[in-house]
């Protein structure tokens, strides 16, 4: 962190002074309101996430909840609904005039988690809970697509709505929407995820190029020879070899990663041996790794591998490793991250979107830049418990912004 600090210092600064520049670009734009905005379905939009809220379900099992997003799509006119997935649920709306096609991404599932919150509109579910957000996620994009159906006429282009299953749990959702082949005509895909701590209904736009970073995982078990502990010489000590494992897999990050590219190997679990005077046979370590980007993660997977190859044949013993990719870092692109911003400060006015530090979450959106440049932001729900908190609350005042700005951006892609 201390190594960091000037850099960190000398990027916010850098931000400060850019968003400086933009806000005294944009200071004339006051917001506006367009004539659809008076069709913005707000209190069905809080009907809806609190019925989401009520009735979570886990990562592929979001059985109810895609039913109910179907249901909701199909009571307004012109959006066709495909079911790419088992429990992710896509509307089409396709524009009267020929145009781009672009899609905005809400997830849908819950956390295995009991909810503290206390509110009247609880989880119904024992363990169950959204505490991430997803139930506003899904909410807003049902009002955003509620409000563009009814301007089917005057749209150019088409509209993805992709209501994905399965964010919370690896391999992700994302990849089976994708597997299935029904994105291969989007030309730039849109994502928004509540963040407490801001004002609620402020639009915040992430960094361009790396929004979140890259997780991946290992399992590793360390296999010696155990022994007597008053005889080292006639077995191979697992917590030995595992202790030089874990000190040189130090070096990756401070002496193979460029200093300045945000990389952390975080080795969470350690386990050996059970009595004082046994040398073991086993140890198993476990590690998290975040990186954010793709050369880098390659880098730090390679220097682990050889690290712990090397070290346990250097010491006589064997290993088993399982080496998990979870979800690359999302890579905002630099135009339609402008875009965006210019879309919410049309809509809302400038003072209501701010700059948003990175996101040091991972998050399977990611995968979507497969197909074409991706864009995603952040919205305030103002003060409360962090994603992923029993407590977690959304402070609902700030879904119509969402909406409005879902919407404003979904126009101006297709126009511009
Ligand atoms: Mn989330």
């Amino acid at each position: 962190m201390r190594k960091l600090l000037p850099l960190i210092v000398a990027v916010l600064l850098c931000g400060a002074l850019s968003a400086q520049t933009k806000q005294n670009k944009t200071r004339n734009l006051k917001s506006s309101n367009p004539a659809w905005v008076k069709n913005i379905p707000t209190k069905d939009v809080i009907t809806w996430r609190r019925h989401i809220h009520q009735n979570p379900e886990l990562s592929f099992e979001e059985e109810k909840t895609s039913k109910y997003v179907e249901d909701v799509l199909k009571s307004y006119p012109n959006i066709e609904v495909i079911r790419p997935a088992k429990t992710s649920v896509v509307g089409i709306l396709k524009g009267a005039k020929p145009g781009k096609t672009v899609a905005f991404r809400a997830d849908m599932d819950a956390l295995p988690m009991q909810e503290e919150t206390g509110l009247p509109f609880s989880s119904k579910a024992d363990n169950v809970m959204h505490s991430c957000g997803h139930d506003a996620h899904t909410a807003m994009l049902l009002g955003t697509a509620a409000t563009l159906s009814k301007m089917q006429n005057q749209l150019k282009g088409t509209v993805y709505f992709i209501f994905q299953h399965a964010e919370e749990q690896p391999p992700g959702g994302a990849l089976d929407i994708i597997n299935a082949g029904v994105l291969k005509d989007v030309d730039a895909f849109f994502g928004m995820h509540v963040l407490p701590n801001f004002p609620a209904g402020h639009v915040g736009i992430l960094p361009v190029g790396a929004a979140s970073t890259a997780q991946d995982v290992f399992d590793l078990h360390i296999i010696g020879k155990g022994s007597h502990g008053s005889m080292p010489h006639l077995g191979i000590d697992p917590v030995v070899v595992g202790a030089a494992i874990v000190t040189a897999l130090q070096s990756v990050v401070s002496r193979n990663v460029e200093p300045g590219e945000l990389t952390v190997v975080t080795i969470g679990k350690f386990q050996s041996g059970d009595a004082f005077n046994v040398i073991a046979d086993r140890a198993e370590l476990a590690a998290s790794i975040r990186t954010t980007s793709d050369a880098t993660r390659k880098l730090v997977e390679k220097r682990i591998k050889d690290i712990i190859d090397n070290i346990t044949e250097a010491y006589g013993a064997t290993y088993e490793l399982n080496y998990i990719p979870t979800y690359p870092a999302i890579q905002n692109d630099k135009a339609l991250n402008a875009q965006a911003r210019n879309s919410a400060v049309t809509i809302l006015g400038k003072e209501q979107v701010f700059d948003a530090p990175m996101m040091t979450a991972s998050e399977d959106f990611a995968y979507y830049r497969k197909i074409a440049p991706v864009n995603f932001m952040t919205l305030g729900i103002g003060d409360g418990a962090a994603n992923h908190n029993p407590k977690f609350t959304v402070d609902e005042n700030a879904l119509q912004n969402g909406v409005k700005a879902q919407v404003q951006i979904i126009l101006d892609y297709l126009n511009k």
